[in-house]
């Protein structure tokens, strides 16, 4: 739900054709003299909306003519034959993400302080960004040219909140009247169209769960395979959403949850071969009950939505302990052949002394045992991670300790990782031990160093005594493996 790395759009006004950002050194594009500020009009005479536009209108295709705009108000007009395949070099501008009509109860925006970044009150409900980068969309807003070019340039799979499949309940989620919340024709156009839809459930308690949840998790299996799975993820809400039509999410009611989904599961399992309808990964945490195993989630379809995550680094993390095994016995193995050098008489004569009482230090292990350090993350996740890195430090020594950090940014019953901020992690700074710190990776801006609360990267690291690595969880495992943090 939250779009952290999209650029604030509202300010911009809408230019014909795409913005070149950057060329390539060699290519294409510099041989046509093409350069960063051009704008791409048209492709064999089609106008060019966004980057997408151009990669459909250009594939496959040898011959090109390609209208061009340079910033001295120069219209160039290129004919060009390339080989096939041949890439232009180009960097496009980042497509600037449009507007929700929506007013969801339960919206992220009404969950920001007021001082929040800008970004963070982007309403994006983009189909181009559904397909690009699996951010979910209503369909309540489309308009008609959107339908037409998801088909046209087989956009599939769109990401698509359904909430509910009860026209009323959706409707009063969204916020708008039951004739904007009606997407069944358009959902059914898309499906007729073989383009592929993930469906999304945000879990209000008392609003769209029960035999409403029900109902809209078999009218979408119905639509299996075209309609490939459904992620039910709990709604969350921090300090500032005070709107008493909500109910908070609790353990209890995740148990209940749970208990009524998993028959549906296991049916879907008999009748279509896949689970179809996963919870997130917060419902079973808050629940305090097992993750399912790997088989639940099949090839974890819905995983950028926090379904199959933590199932994911379970799994991953098994196979890290394993190598670590492997890594530590064959550095036990080196030293003890070492060691049998030492203790050769002893033991070609007592074979049952074979086990040397002195083991010289092994180089290898001991840059393991040196890892010493306190990895951050949300409360959530925190007792899975401590589980896991508790297993690590028995195996090789390591004094690794994970801290769980409250989010008071946010508040309310926010503990995802990802929404940690700098405040939050300034906060904690006495209880970090060790020679290092580690902070989750998402919690940094993907294309600048800067936190949710806008505070830079650098800042927050000026005011530890010991480094901070920003890591993700595959980033955590290779630093441990490759014993390179200090
Ligand atoms: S669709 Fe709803 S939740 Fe998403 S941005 Fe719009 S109002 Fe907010």
């Amino acid at each position: 739900m939250y779009e952290f790395a999209v650029t604030p759009a509202i300010t911009q006004l809408r230019r014909p054709g795409v913005l070149i950002a950057d060329v390539a050194p060699e290519g294409l594009a510099r041989e046509l003299e093409l350069a960063a500020g051009d704008r791409v009009v048209r492709v064999n005479g089609r106008a060019v909306r966004d980057y997408l536009d151009f990669r459909f209108q250009t594939a496959g295709e040898t011959e090109l003519e390609l209208t061009v705009k340079k910033p001295n108000g120069e219209t160039w007009e290129l004919e060009i034959e390339r080989e096939e395949g041949e890439d232009f070099g180009i960097e496009f501008e980042q497509i600037v993400p449009r507007q929700c009509a929506n007013e969801c109860i339960f919206c992220f925006c009404k969950g920001n302080p007021l001082d929040a970044r800008p970004s963070l009150f982007v309403r994006d409900e983009d189909i181009r960004l559904s397909f690009l980068y699996g951010n979910y969309t209503t369909l309540s807003s489309i308009t008609p040219d959107e339908m037409n070019r998801i088909i046209e340039q087989r956009l599939s799979p769109q990401y698509v909140s359904v909430h509910a499949t009860d026209l009323k309940t959706r409707a009063y989620l969204l916020g708008v009247d039951e004739k904007r919340a009606d997407i069944s024709d358009k959902i059914q156009r898309l499906l007729d169209n073989d383009i592929e839809i993930h469906a999304q459930i945000v879990l209000c308690p008392t609003i769209n769960d029960g035999a409403i949840l029900q109902k809209t998790v078999r009218d979408l299996a119905a639509q299996f395979p075209k309609i490939i799975s459904a992620a039910i993820v709990p709604l969350g809400l921090t300090r500032y959403n005070t709107d008493e039509r909500l109910t908070k999410v609790t353990p209890e009611f995740c148990r209940q949850i749970i208990s009524e989904i998993e028959p549906l599961q296991k049916e879907f399992r008999k009748i279509l071969g896949v689970t179809f309808a996963f919870l997130g990964d917060e419902i079973y945490l808050k629940a305090g009950l097992p993750i399912p195993t790997r088989r639940h989630y099949g090839n974890y379809p819905q995983i950028e939505d926090g379904v199959g995550m933590v199932r994911s680094f379970l799994n991953s993390f098994e196979r890290l302990l394993k190598k670590l095994e492997r890594h530590r016995l064959l550095n036990e193995s080196k030293s003890f052949a070492l060691a049998d050098g030492f203790f050769a008489e002893n033991t070609r004569t007592h074979q049952l002394a074979i086990v040397p009482k002195y083991k010289k230090p092994n180089a290898e292990n001991a840059k393991l045992n040196s890892l010493n350090g306190t990895i951050l993350t949300g409360e959530m996740f925190a007792p899975v991670l401590r589980e896991q890195i508790e297993r690590v430090n028995s195996l090789i020594g390591s004094r690794l300790k994970v801290l769980a950090v409250p989010n008071t940014y946010f508040g309310g019953d926010v503990a995802v990782a990802g929404l940690l901020t700098g405040q939050d992690f300034l906060r904690v700074k006495n209880k970090i031990v060790g020679d290092f710190a580690i902070i989750p990776k998402h919690t940094i801006k993907s294309d600048e160093p800067i936190l949710l609360d806008e505070m830079k990267f650098e800042e927050l690291k000026a005011q530890f005594d010991v480094p901070i690595y920003d890591l993700d969880l595959q980033g955590l495992m290779q630093k441990i493996m490759n014993y390179e943090i200090r």
